[in-house]
């Protein structure tokens, strides 16, 4: 037999609890009339994301951006790339302010942005954030003195900014350097060590610049997207140690479908759990037809599943297995889900912490009952063999058993009467 001695199933004691670390970060205010959205510090990590619109068109981007908003979006940034553009974002704003949309708009700037900075004032004063490349902000003698200009911008309109570094656009003049002094060591890095300097010396160098010129450190955001997760999660978990910005995450160029959502989600999850992101963006890829939502909708979810925040109830739904032969649970959980969703908008507002809920839909009696158990409400569904009842369980106790046809609408309203009595006015006023 095998020696087991490093096993023991004696507890040496309490198991610590599952939950993320304390970030350290400093804390920004994004501002957009009387919306301040705070990221960093004590901040709830926020959900970002951007516009595939052209920015020309006003209508069509702001009916994006408000979509994006809604669909829990706390900050939305466009591309600012041409006068043209930088003209329309006053119109934007004005269109979204007019629909009730105050989420802070964020300017992205490439190659231009100290010219359209400085030329459209109407834009700059539009926008809540700029998004500073610094990859891109022009090379040799004129590098400093165009990402001054956007610094002087954001002084004069009093907004933050974001360093967003990318290793598809990195400083070619920095990275040469480091490879330069790289060859010199006696113990070379890999080249990919290499990169990771770089992003990093890129982001916080020129960040310290924009404090020299007169930023306040805590408005200043940082970011160093690459594609690669493990790539990712190195490079932030270094960029953490060395400053207190706060610091936007995510992967860049994530891809789409399931590659792009898992893929975000491996990255994102091991530097949240880490105390690393005060705000994430999920860069997908949008599958034909799918609506841009959809990355805000990944983003809420990774939140969620870390215990972070809670944005809408959760449906505990088991995979289905030999015992389950019809697809009746799955139904079920999915008509549940989608239900929960669409009356969010309306919930959030009328039914205060709604949203914590859990609700467990489950295809047989192995686990059913006891899954159910752990949830706010849950049905146990029969599975194949077993007698046509669905016992449905209120806050741990089995409350009653569904039978017939109807089991899916019967289970819809003992939920909405459930939410109704412990979330409802009456039950805040008690
Ligand atoms: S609860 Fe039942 S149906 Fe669902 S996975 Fe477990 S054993 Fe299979």
């Amino acid at each position: 037999m095998a020696d087991m001695t490093p096993c023991s199933s004696a507890a040496a004691g309490p198991i610590p609890l599952g939950e993320p670390a304390a970030r350290r970060s400093l804390q920004a205010r994004v501002v957009w009339g009387s919306r301040v959205v705070t990221v960093g510090g004590d901040a709830p990590v926020r959900v970002q994301s951007m516009t595939n619109t052209d920015t020309v068109d006003v209508i069509g981007t702001a009916i994006q951006v408000k979509e994006l908003a809604l669909a829990g979006s706390e900050l939305v940034r466009i591309t600012v790339n041409t006068p043209e553009a930088a003209q329309a974002v006053p119109a934007i704003r004005e269109q979204l302010d007019r629909m009730g949309i105050d989420v802070p708009l964020i300017g992205d700037f490439h190659y231009n942005g100290h010219t359209l900075l400085t030329q459209y004032p109407e834009c700059a004063a539009a926008l809540s954030k700029y998004r500073i490349n610094p990859g891109n902000v022009g090379k040799g003698d004129k590098r400093d003195r165009q990402f001054g200009m956007m610094v002087e911008a954001a002084l004069r309109h009093d907004k933050p900014v974001r360093i967003g570094v990318n290793w598809g656009s990195l400083d070619q003049e920095l990275l040469a350097r480091l490879m330069d002094e790289n060859h010199a060591r006696a113990e070379p890095w890999e080249a990919r060590q290499v990169m990771y300097e770089a992003l990093i010396q890129s982001a916080l160098d020129s960040a310290g610049y924009a404090v020299e010129l007169g930023m306040d450190p805590a408005q200043v955001l940082i970011s160093c997207k690459v594609s690669g997760v493990q790539d990712l999660i190195a490079v932030y978990q270094a960029l953490a140690q060395r400053c207190r910005y706060p610091l936007h995450l995510g992967l860049t160029e994530a891809g789409m479908g399931t590659k792009g959502t898992v893929a975000s989600a491996a990255a994102l999850a091991v530097l949240l759990q880490q105390g690393i992101g005060d705000t994430i963006r999920v860069s997908l890829t949008p599958q034909p037809g799918e609506a841009r939502t959809q990355e805000v909708v990944v983003a809420l979810e990774i939140l969620q599943a870390l215990g972070l925040r809670t944005f809408v109830p959760s449906v505990t739904a088991c995979p289905g297995c030999g015992r389950t032969t019809s697809t009746t649970f799955q139904e079920l959980a999915k008509q549940i889900d989608d239900y929960l969703r669409a009356q969010m908008p309306v919930w959030r507002a009328k039914y205060p912490g709604v949203e914590a809920m859990k609700v467990a839909v489950m295809g047989c009696i192995v686990n059913g009952p006891g899954e159910s158990k752990h949830a706010d409400i849950g049905i146990s569904l029969p599975g194949t063999g077993e007698a046509p009842a669905a016992p449905v369980f209120i806050d741990g106790e089995k409350a009653l058993t569904l039978r017939g046809e109807g089991i899916a609408t019967e289970f819809q309203a003992i939920v909405d009467r459930y939410i109704e009595r412990r979330f409802g006015a009456g039950v805040a006023k008690a």
